[in-house]
C-alpha cells in the first residue's frame, strides 16, 4: 500500500472507527496498524512488514492464515443458500451437521449445541438457560453463578459480569445481580513456597467456601476457563480442576467450562477439560471452531440439562437471527475437517508442544523473566525487576509489557502483553523452524527491553 493511501485510511479510521479495548484518543494520535494479508503463521501490514503472528490473531487462527478451502466452503454455501434461520421449526443442513460433529468431538455427553455469533453470546446463553433449567425444576432461587476474579468470559452484560475484570466492571454498572467471584488459581503470584498441588487444592476449595457461604440451594453453576487466557495464561496445578469437579458434584452445582480459547487444540488436546481430565456439564466455544475465519460461537449442554430444557423448558425465549448461520456452519465444518484430516491437533501435541516447551523454558533463563509457563500452545513470560525475588512487579504494572511487545513487533514478532506478562498462542500449524524464529526474536526483544530499562 502506498504511503498516501495508508495515511488516508488511518485518518478515516481515527475519524470514524471506535476500536474495542483501545484508548481511542491515544490510538488516533498514534495511527492504527493496518493488516493486509496472511499466510500460514505470518501476516503482513500495510507498510509491507512481514510479522510472525505468535498470537494467532486473538487466540483463534488455529489452522493458520490463507486456507482457501474455507473461502470456497463459504462461497459454495452462499451461492446455494446464503441464509436461513433456525427459528420456527426450521434449520439448514450445515447447521445440523455441525451440531452433530461438535457432539462427536466434545467429551462425555455434551451432545446439544445452541449456536451464537460469539463467545460472549454463548456465555449469555448459558446464564439464561442454566437459570431456566433450575427454575423449571422448582428451584428459581438456585440462580447464582460463581466465576473468578480476573476471569474473562467476553464483553456482553452477562459475559463481562461472569468475568472478573475490574476495569470492565467499572464501565456500564457491572456485574449484574447474582454473580459472585472467587480468587483464581495463580501460582506465580499467589502460591508463595507452597507445594503446587497443595496450592491447587487450596485454590479450588475457595469454591466450596463460597458455595457454603451463599448456600448450595442458591448456586446454579460455576464457570471457568480451563486455563485463564486474557489475564495472562494462568495455568492451574493438576489438582485444581478435579477438585473443582468434586465440589460441583457434591453440591449439585453445574460445571461450565469456557473453552473459547482452550477448545479446538490450543492445549494439544481437543478441549482444555480433557487436558486437565474433568467433565463439564456445559461448555462454551467460539474462536478456534472456525479458526477465526468467520464469527461463530455455541453453548453445548449435556444430556441432563438439554433433557430438562426440552421436556420442561417450553418455548426457549432466546436466540439470535444468525444462530446456526449456514455459511458460518459450512466454514466451521471445513475448519474441523482440516484440523482432523491433517492431524493438526495431534501434530501440535506430539511434535510442537514439547519443542515449544523446551524453547520457552530457555526464554525463562533470561534475566528479565521471572517465570516462563506453558501448556500445549499457550504460554506466558512474566517480566520482573528481579528474577530472584518472586512476587515483585515493576511499578506502574503494564508499562514494561507494552514496551517489550512494541520492541518485539519491530523485530517482526507479534506477542500480546497483559500487564507485564508476554502471552503466546501461535497457530497450531507452526513448525519447529518457526518456533526457532520465534525464540530468536523474543530473546532479542527481551534483551533490548532489559537494556532500555538499564538492566
Ligand atoms: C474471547 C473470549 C470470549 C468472548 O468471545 P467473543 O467471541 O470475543 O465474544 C469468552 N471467553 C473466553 C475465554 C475468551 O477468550
Amino acid at each position: 500500500m502506498d504511503h498516501k493511501t495508508l495515511e488516508h485510511l488511518q485518518h478515516l479510521d481515527a475519524a470514524h472507527h471506535l476500536h474495542p479495548f483501545n484508548d481511542n484518543a491515544a490510538l488516533a494520535a498514534k495511527g492504527t496498524r493496518i493488516l493486509t494479508r496472511g499466510e500460514g503463521c505470518y501476516v503482513w501490514d500495510a507498510e509491507g512488514h512481514k510479522l510472525l503472528d505468535a498470537f494467532a490473531g486473538l487466540w483463534c487462527v488455529n489452522i493458520g492464515y490463507g486456507r482457501a478451502e474455507l473461502g470456497d466452503a463459504a462461497a459454495t454455501q452462499m451461492r446455494t443458500l446464503a441464509y436461513y434461520n433456525s427459528f420456527f421449526q426450521c434449520t439448514t443442513e450445515p447447521t445440523i451437521r455441525l451440531a452433530a460433529e461438535i457432539a462427536e468431538l466434545t467429551p462425555g455427553d455434551l451432545n446439544h449445541a445452541f449456536f451464537t455469533n460469539s463467545g460472549s453470546e454463548a456465555n449469555d446463553t448459558i446464564l439464561r438457560l442454566v437459570r431456566h433449567f433450575w427454575a423449571v425444576q422448582d428451584q428459581p432461587r438456585k440462580n447464582i453463578f460463581i466465576g473468578r476474579h480476573d476471569g474473562y468470559h467476553g464483553t456482553t452484560m452477562a459475559g463481562a459480569s461472569l468475568g472478573g475484570m475490574k476495569g470492565m466492571h467499572k464501565q456500564g454498572g457491572l456485574p449484574i445481580p447474582d454473580i459472585h467471584h472467587i480468587d483464581p488459581p495463580y501460582p506465580f503470584g499467589d502460591a508463595g513456597d507452597m507445594d503446587p498441588e497443595e496450592y491447587g487444592l487450596l485454590a479450588a476449595r475457595r469454591l466450596e467456601d463460597k458455595i457454603l457461604e451463599l448456600g448450595p440451594e442458591r448456586v446454579a453453576a460455576f464457570i471457568g476457563e480451563p486455563i485463564m487466557g486474557a489475564i495472562g495464561v494462568y495455568i492451574p496445578p493438576r489438582s485444581y480442576w478435579p477438585e473443582i469437579e468434586r465440589i460441583c458434584r457434591k453440591y449439585d452445582v453445574l460445571l461450565v467450562a469456557d473453552e473459547v480459547i482452550c477448545g479446538f487444540g490450543r492445549t494439544g488436546e481437543w478441549f482444555g477439560s480433557q487436558y486437565f481430565g474433568f467433565q463439564p456439564d456445559v461448555m462454551t466455544i467460539a474462536k478456534g471452531i472456525t479458526s477465526g475465519y468467520i464469527p461463530l460461537g455455541a453453548a453445548i449442554f449435556n444430556d441432563r440439562v438439554a433433557g430438562v430444557l426440552a421436556a420442561q423448558g417450553g418455548e426457549l425465549a432466546h436466540g439470535c437471527t444468525y444462530s446456526g448461520h449456514p455459511v458460518c456452519a459450512a466454514v466451521a465444518l471445513e475448519n474441523l475437517r482440516i484440523l482432523r484430516d491433517e492431524r493438526v491437533v495431534e501434530h501440535a501435541r506430539v511434535d510442537i508442544a514439547p519443542y515449544l516447551a523446551t524453547r520457552w523454558a530457555e526464554l525463562g533463563e533470561h534475566r528479565l523473566v521471572g517465570e516462563a509457563r506453558i501448556a500445549g500452545l499457550m504460554g506466558a513470560l512474566e517480566l520482573v525487576p528481579d528474577k530472584r525475588r518472586r512476587g515483585e512487579y515493576f511499578p506502574g504494572r503494564g508499562k514494561v509489557g507494552a514496551l517489550c511487545r512494541d520492541i518485539a513487533l519491530r523485530h517482526g514478532l507479534i506477542l500480546r502483553a497483559t500487564y507485564d506478562a508476554m502471552l503466546l498462542s501461535p497457530p497450531l500449524v507452526i513448525t519447529r523452524l518457526q518456533v526457532d524464529e520465534l525464540f530468536d526474536k523474543a530473546w532479542k526483544a527481551l534483551d533490548e527491553c532489559a537494556q532500555a530499562l538499564g538492566k
